[in-house]
């Protein structure tokens, strides 16, 4: 029987990308080529010259429709050569990890978000116009006053795993409404990959529960914790000795370093690294050993065994994973040859 590929792309929609998709109808057999689609739609081209192509680069089962369907994520390239389109930030993850593959890094992305009621914009387990509680009892917590989305958060889990996504766990937040979850560990480009299909799902899915997902970095301002994107990393000689574990934080804290890197961790990074809500200011930097409050946090059971990895508390949830994936491969791979 025939069969269905979503094809799924990032748009170029600034400040923050989005996810798109369409569905193409395949005859039984045939294997998903090569897409086109309108750019001048998605703030990827002009008018007059509107083609954009899809090249299929990972796919995998389709959890929600189920059967033979299959969700095939995509690069978007030039129709004059089909060389990456501007907008195409995996094309560096990619040569950033031919460069650096030797090194075996890993990556592990905390995805934090926060439901929000699709006509209003005001968080799950809000009162309308007003406010819960203040924060404490939320972050893992049990029961219907503290918790609101768990059975999206559920199905998402599934469909995670059912798709063959390195997912691996899933928590409630400190801010009522705002949950996390974690893609990896996996290299450079493939952790990109899967969180770009894990966000696919879970705003999908979302629209079964008509609850609107978003992955903005401060959606209540105030005394709310932000939503980010922790970004734990580790090489080979990380996860080795101690001395590499050192010697990239160093590498993350050299002169120009933390400015480069904050330009690629999305939008609204000032409103969100306040110094306060487990965060360092977004113009100070620095790493400490279980210290939720550094730029850097070297978890207390890597500084116990000697190696291990290093998370980097600072990108935004609404940051490009591939963008943040390449900066650090870059920055830590080139000081640790
Ligand atoms: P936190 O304690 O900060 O909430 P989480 O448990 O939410 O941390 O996320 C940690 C992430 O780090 C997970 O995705 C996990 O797979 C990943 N991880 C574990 N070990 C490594 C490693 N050596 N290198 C990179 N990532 C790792
Ligand atoms: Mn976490
Ligand atoms: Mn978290
Ligand atoms: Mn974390």
């Amino acid at each position: 029987m025939a069969y269905r590929a979503e094809y799924i792309w990032i748009d170029g929609t600034e400040p923050t990308r989005e996810v798109r998709s369409k569905t193409k109808i395949l005859a039984d057999g045939a294997e998903p080529g090569l897409w086109g689609f309108d750019g001048s739609s998605t703030n990827q081209a002009t008018g007059d010259n509107s083609d954009v192509v899809l090249q299929p680069v990972f796919q995998c089962p389709d959890p929600i429709r189920g059967g033979d369907d299959i969700l095939v994520l995509c690069e978007t390239a030039l129709t004059a050569d089909l060389s990456p389109h501007p907008t195409n930030t995996r094309a560096a993850a990619r040569e950033a990890l031919e460069k650096y593959g030797d090194q075996e890094p890993w990556f592990g992305l905390e995805q934090e978000y926060t439901l929000l009621d699709p006509i209003t914009g005001w968080p799950a387990g809000f009162p309308a116009g007003g406010f819960p509680a203040p924060q404490g009892p939320y972050y893992c917590g049990v029961g219907a006053v503290k918790i609101h989305g768990r059975e999206l958060i559920e199905a998402h889990t599934t469909a995670c795993m059912q798709a063959g996504l390195k997912i691996s766990g899933t928590n409630a937040e400190v801010m009522p409404g705002q949950w996390e979850f974690q893609i990896g560990p996996a290299d450079t480009v493939e952790v990109g990959d899967h969180l770009w299909m894990a966000r696919y799902l879970l705003f999908r899915l979302a629209e079964n529960y008509g609850v609107e997902v978003s992955i903005e970095a401060k959606p209540m301002k105030g005394d709310w914790n932000g939503a980010g994107m922790h970004t734990n990393f580790s090489t080979t000689a990380m996860r080795e000795g101690y001395d590499a574990i050192t010697a990239a934080c160093e590498a993350m804290g050299a002169e120009g370093v933390p400015e480069k890197h904050l330009k690629g961790y999305g939008v609204g990074i000032e409103d969100r690294l306040t110094g306060a809500h487990e965060t360092q200011r977004f113009d100070q930097f620095s790493y400490g050993v279980s210290d939720r409050g550094a730029s850097i946090r070297i978890p207390w059971q890597v500084a116990q065994d000697g190696k291990g990895y290093i998370e980097d508390r600072r990108p935004n949830a609404n940051a490009d994973p591939y963008v943040v994936a390449t900066l650090l491969t870059n920055t830590i791979c080139s000081a640790l040859a």
